[in-house]
């Protein structure tokens, strides 16, 4: 599909839009998240860097990450006009690499939804409206509740992807088993989409070379991880206080889901990034 690259504007335009006035310093700290639940368990193993707002600064320029509660920038139209292409030497066989952000110079940053237990009829909508590419990992019980809802999501771009069955500790598991949670999950979306997605992200982000190369077992080219995160309405980043390009962008279908997709949205436009459909740059073999 096609996909539109904003405009560049410039940052005081966007505040201006947005209604923004005063700007806020990054006062940075670490926190661990240590959710024990099922959905809320993925960042439970990496540290998450935070931009705290402290409001120490007086420019006109937002640097804070935290969504405006007023008006987005509006969806651009402009035709991308980036190269785009593989950048990566896929294996035929054995174990496929772990990606957590994509080598590229071009403009772009990719969204990561995972799991699926809450379903929030706005996101499908949001999505549509900004024209933005998803992709999904999710697992049996909840993409099995509501098929239909997670297609919804999908309709701007994206794919919809393994997040293994029941969401079990990969490194705890035998080859064999890895395998049927992983490839059991692909086999399972098949039978509800024309194509199911060809990537692959573990639970908690934890694998190995066995999950790796399960993965690769049932065709799927990558075990993706993360170099930013969606939590609260914040982006969070793992490196600096902004978005790199080629950044994966984790967050998960939670009841925060919809303020972060709208914080994403906002810094992007800020940065003049495009939340790009990362298959495009990680294709099967002999994909376009
Ligand atoms: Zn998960």
């Amino acid at each position: 599909m096609s996909t539109q690259r904003p405009t560049k504007r410039s940052r005081a335009a966007i505040a201006a839009l947005a209604g923004v006035a005063t700007v806020t310093a990054g006062a940075m700290f670490i926190t661990s998240r240590t959710g024990s639940s099922f959905g809320r368990a993925d960042s439970a193993d990496s540290i998450e860097l935070i931009t705290a707002t402290t409001e120490a600064e007086t420019t006109t320029l937002p640097s804070t990450t935290l969504a405006p509660t007023t008006t987005l920038p509006p969806p651009t139209t402009t035709t991308k006009a980036w190269p785009k292409g593989p950048v990566l030497t896929i294996p035929a066989a054995g174990a496929v690499p772990v990606i957590s952000r994509i080598a590229t110079a071009d403009p772009v940053v990719f969204l990561t939804i995972d799991d699926g237990y809450i379903r929030d009829p706005r996101v499908p909508e949001l999505l549509a409206q900004f024209k933005i590419p998803a992709t999904l990992f999710v697992n049996q019980g909840p993409y099995l509740a509501d098929p239909d809802y997670f297609a919804r999501v999908t309709a701007s771009g994206g794919s919809i992807n393994s997040h293994t069955k029941s969401h079990r500790l990969l490194t705890k598991l035998s080859a064999s088993a890895q395998r049927a949670e992983i490839c059991g999950m692909r086999d399972i979306i098949g039978q509800h989409v024309f194509v199911p997605g060809h990537l692959f992200r573990a639970p908690f982000g934890v694998s190995n070379t066995a999950t790796q190369t399960a993965a690769g077992s049932c065709g799927i080219n990558a075990v993706l991880s993360w170099h930013a995160t969606l939590n609260d309405g914040r982006v969070q980043y793992q490196q600096g206080d902004q978005l790199q390009p080629g950044d994966i962008v984790l967050t998960h279908f939670r009841d925060d889901l919809y303020d972060n997709i709208r914080a994403l949205i906002w810094q992007s436009a800020i940065q003049g990034l495009t939340i790009a459909p990362i298959e495009d740059y990680l294709p099967l073999p002999g994909d376009g």
